[in-house]
């Protein structure tokens, strides 16, 4: 009875999606009205309900009494609980652990972040997640008794390949902790929700393709910062390979002879694409800039220098990512990281390069843009792969509000999810 009992869960998840999203859709209605919108059995409907009920997603609000017309007995109407939490999304950084929680609707409820040393270990950062997630809970007035699924981005691939789990440090000395397996099994076991983790930026990869008004079945993403990292989702699909590393584009080799790579290969994009290694060859072709801002400024003000480096690495990054889109012929390529928004230059040279690399033909050419989600917005990644794993995932809400005080603005909502910190 293995397979028909998973088949039945998921028919049941369905069912409950359908009744919330009833609820979301109507505001509060008796068992009888749900069942109108629903189409479900009387039976099947009253399961459901009890079981909604017994876990705190929804509330009984008052009886139609004074509506209701003829005799009988009053009858319930329920409502979704505004404060019961159904997903949690988690993205633990090199720095900090960011957390987001999100209601039935699919809204951002409530979020915040906690900072952490570099060189923390995985237990403390477990620790100080979990505390973060009290707080916001005790802050907000949130609960978590009906929580449907918990979503945990971790940096570095995942699975952690064999023979890499021991920390290791950057070209930035950043030390790069590979996330231990013990991290689902805490929050699967604080919470009694089923947990899905994945590397951070693959979950970043997710978020935007689902993230806009048409969700993408078809996209390549590629995150500049400290380094390079990407994410295919392909048929709709997050692509991970059998060992979690597809999509690692930030590995593939574009200069034989070049620089050395934290990878223990050489030349890699991201030697010649990564926010250090642009601003490592400012500095050798004699424009020493301070820093991201000053990159900007630099670029905005068309200096040679500066223009000629950005070109050439987005000139190196197009034609890898040029390969990637003759592979999947995806329908949108983003480029993510804080760069492409400050230094513009970037997605209109990856564009160009684009252009030229692949065939000539409309159907070809993906639509090249910067993310919309921020760095912060990891969370959101996270939530997203738990909205994914959901079987109504298709359908969200047109609009989205967000509370509590603690929190940053954020949803995976058209129009919400373009506001940046
Ligand atoms: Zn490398």
């Amino acid at each position: 009875m293995r397979t028909p009992n998973g088949v039945h869960a998921l028919v049941r998840r369905t069912h409950e999606e359908r009744v919330l999203r009833a609820l979301q859709e109507n505001g509060a209605l008796s068992r009888a009205e749900i069942g109108r919108v629903v189409g479900l059995s009387r039976t099947t409907l009253s399961e459901i309900t009890a079981d909604l009920l017994q876990r705190g997603a929804i509330v009984v609000v008052d009886t139609d009494a004074s509506r209701r017309e003829g005799s009988g007995r009053p009858a319930e109407r329920l409502a979704l609980d505004p404060a019961s939490a159904q997903f949690m999304g988690v993205d633990f950084g090199h720095r900090r652990v960011h957390v987001a929680v999100a209601a039935a609707s699919h809204e951002v409820m409530v979020s915040g972040s906690v900072r952490y040393d570099d060189t923390a270990p995985w237990r403390e950062r477990i620790t100080l997640a979990l505390d973060l997630v009290e707080r916001l809970t005790t802050e907000a007035g949130v609960h978590y008794g009906a929580l449907q699924g918990i979503g945990i981005g971790v940096p570095g691939p995942y699975p952690v390949p064999e023979g890499t789990a021991r920390p290791r440090t950057n070209a930035a000395g950043t030390v790069l902790r590979p996330a231990p397996e013990g991290v689902d099994v805490a929050f699967a076991e604080r919470f009694d929700a089923p947990v899905i983790v994945d590397n951070n930026t693959r979950l970043a990869a997710l978020a935007e393709a689902i993230s806009g008004a048409d969700s993408i079945d078809d996209l390549v993403y590629i995150r500049l910062s400290d380094g390079v990292g990407g994410g295919l989702v392909v048929g709709g699909q997050l692509v991970t390979g059998s060992a979690g590393l597809a999509g690692e584009l930030g590995h593939v080799t574009v200069d034989p002879s070049g620089r050395p790579c934290r990878c223990g290969k050489r030349g890699c994009l991201e030697t010649v694409a990564s926010v250090p290694a642009i601003l490592a060859a400012c500095w050798e072709f004699g424009l020493p800039l301070d820093g991201l801002r000053d990159l900007a400024d630099a670029a905005a003000r068309a200096h040679p220098v500066a223009n000629r480096v950005l070109r050439e690495a987005a000139g190196a990054l197009g034609r890898v990512i040029g390969a990637a889109t003759m592979t999947l012929n995806p329908s949108k390529v983003v480029i993510g990281g804080e760069i492409a928004h400050l230094v513009p230059v970037i997605v209109e040279q990856v564009a160009a390069t684009l252009a030229a690399e692949l065939f000539p033909t409309a159907a070809a050419s993906p639509l090249v843009e910067a993310a919309r989600l921020s760095d912060d917005d990891g969370a959101i990644g996270a939530l997203a792969a738990v909205f994914h794993s959901s079987p109504l995932l298709a359908r969200y809400p047109e609009t989205a509000d967000v509370r509590g005080d603690c929190g940053t603005r954020s949803s995976l909502s058209e129009g919400a999810a373009h506001v940046r910190p």
